[in-house]
């Protein structure tokens, strides 16, 4: 950069920076590069593997602000509608599609001081929180009132509210509750023109398409959401998990559906392939025959538990499932919010996850193909899937890649040749690309495979509502600055 323009730019970075520390106060400002560099990524594996190697994924942010109300929110945006500032917001980085990470002059604008609950209503079965909290905080202040959220990703402790509607997210007991879109009701929420949104929490309504839904998913893009109002249920009286042993794979697939069309809600449901059951079944008797593990588990009040889990160990058994010791289930209950990848990770493994959504017609040759396809990419690499989200119409297929440690040269293209044949193969089925995870800047190059001419929709709305393009811009599909740098991609 010349002399002169790099001052300019200096010069411009204090302004901003005193600017917002008059919104926010001196110490909410972090523009020393030890900070930002901790901001500028996500836990998007392939900026992991860039980090290892000291490069970054994208850049650093601009700088990085710290509101602490909806009003402060307010008047940063209002700041980057004048001055035409580039504006990310950040959860708590635990994405894993790279959605928080600056790739052009973007400002961070961290919500986690924005973390406390401000009503819950047991009458209304309702709860209404700051974006910026904790998830982990966030379930355990419910469940010591007596109450769950049921979303229970198992990034629970390690994620914030706003980031899960941002991202439309999943928990493990979505089975039975339903993935975040289905238990907000309300949010307020900061448009890029600096106007509140605020949706009112009711029921259901019929008054034309949904806002709300505009905002849950759209991870930055649209809007700055500061308060989410959402569903809250009683804890359970009982919960109980079954262990199962399948004698393969398409009869556990087989009986997950069943019991999802018998309106059976199991609130976890998991089913193994025969990678993933192996890892977990070494020396249990049962597995020997029966090799696929499957896990239900079963919740509410006792009655209804009972018989809901007697009618679904009544399916699984038509479909030759036997009960297996609980072990498995121990270990999972113990271990459902901990992280395994970035121990790989940290090893010089190249692991990564990516999830899709599938029909329950189309899964097992889907399956088998991308268990083909990676495979003959790296015949060493690991591949193992699980199907832990399921529905009346299908499920969502959580895959585990990991690539042995080997020089990146090597292993970075046959990482996006494998990203880029799951992908392509879950669209060739009439999947999703995505169940949970989100689009965050990883996933741009599918966006319009998958969403055909909805994405050049998206796009207007877009211009309109953000017409400088300053609200995360470059992410999910949607235009990139000139001067934004590409995250990934073989
Ligand atoms: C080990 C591990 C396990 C995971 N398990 C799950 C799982 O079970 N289910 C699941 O759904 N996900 C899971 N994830 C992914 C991740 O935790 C979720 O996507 C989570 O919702 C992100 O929340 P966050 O607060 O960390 O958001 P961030 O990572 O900080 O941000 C994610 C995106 O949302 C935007 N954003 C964040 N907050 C706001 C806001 N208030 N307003 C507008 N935009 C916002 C950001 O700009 C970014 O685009 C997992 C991740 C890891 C690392």
């Amino acid at each position: 950069m010349p002399q002169s323009h790099a001052t300019t730019s200096t010069q411009q970075d204090e302004a901003l920076g005193e600017t917002l520390s008059r919104i926010v106060g001196t110490t909410h400002v972090l523009v020393g590069e030890d900070a930002r560099r901790e901001y500028a990524h996500d836990r998007l594996p392939y900026a992991n593997f860039q980090e290892r190697h000291g490069r970054l994924a994208g850049v650093l942010p601009r700088m990085v602000v710290r509101p602490g109300s909806t009003d402060e929110v307010r008047r940063i945006v209002e700041l980057s509608r004048d001055r035409k500032v580039q504006l990310i917001p950040y959860g708590n980085g635990s994405g894993v599609l790279g959605g928080a990470i600056p790739i052009s002059r973007e400002v961070t604008i961290d919500l986690r001081r924005m973390g406390s609950i401000l009503s819950l209503s047991p009458q209304d079965a309702m709860v209404t929180v700051e974006a910026g909290m904790n998830g982990g905080d966030f379930e355990a202040a419910l469940n010591e009132r007596g109450f769950t959220c049921g979303h229970l990703p198992q990034s629970l402790e390690i994620s914030t509210v706003g980031g899960w509607a941002a991202c439309r997210g999943g928990g493990q007991a979505s089975s039975r509750f339903g993935k975040i879109e289905d238990i907000v009701l309300g949010l307020k929420a900061i448009l890029p023109d600096a106007a509140p949104l605020d949706i009112q929490p009711v029921a259901r309504r019929a008054v034309g398409p949904s806002i709300r839904d505009l905002i849950v998913g759209s991870e930055g893009t649209l809007g700055i959401i500061t308060e989410l109002t959402l569903r809250i249920w009683k804890l359970p009286e009982v919960e109980r998990g079954t262990v199962l042993a399948f004698p393969n794979l398409r009869a556990a697939l087989d009986a997950a559906r069943d019991i999802m069309q018998a309106e059976l809600r199991p609130a976890v449901a998991r089913i193994y392939d025969r990678v993933e059951s192996d890892e977990r079944t070494a020396g249990i008797g049962v597995f020997a025959e029966n090799p696929i593990m499957a896990m239900f588990v079963f919740s509410g009040s006792k009655r209804l538990m009972e018989t809901e889990e007697a009618l679904a160990l009544e399916i699984a058994e038509e479909h030759g499932a036997r009960i297996a010791p609980q072990g498995p289930y121990e270990h999972w209950k113990q271990n459902r919010y901990v992280a395994f990848s970035q121990k790989w990770q940290a090893k010089g493994f190249y692991n990564d996850t990516i999830e899709v959504t599938a029909k329950w017609s189309e899964i097992p040759a889907m399956f088998e193909k991308m268990g083909k396809a990676v495979r003959a990419i790296c015949p060493e690499v690991h591949f193992g899937a699980h199907w832990s989200h399921i529905y009346p119409e299908g499920a969502c297929q959580y895959m585990t890649i990991r690539l042995p440690q080997m020089d990146e040269a090597e292993a970075l293209p046959m990482h996006a040749a494998m990203w880029d044949k799951i992908q392509s193969l879950t669209l060739d089925h009439d999947g999703s690309i995505a169940h949970h995870h989100g689009v965050g800047v990883f996933r741009n190059r599918w966006l319009e495979r998958e969403m055909g001419g909805g994405l050049a929709v998206l796009q207007q709305i877009k211009d309109a509502l953000d017409p400088d393009n300053l609200l995360n811009p470059g992410k999910v599909g949607l235009r990139a600055p000139k001067d934004a740098v590409t995250v990934g991609g073989a």
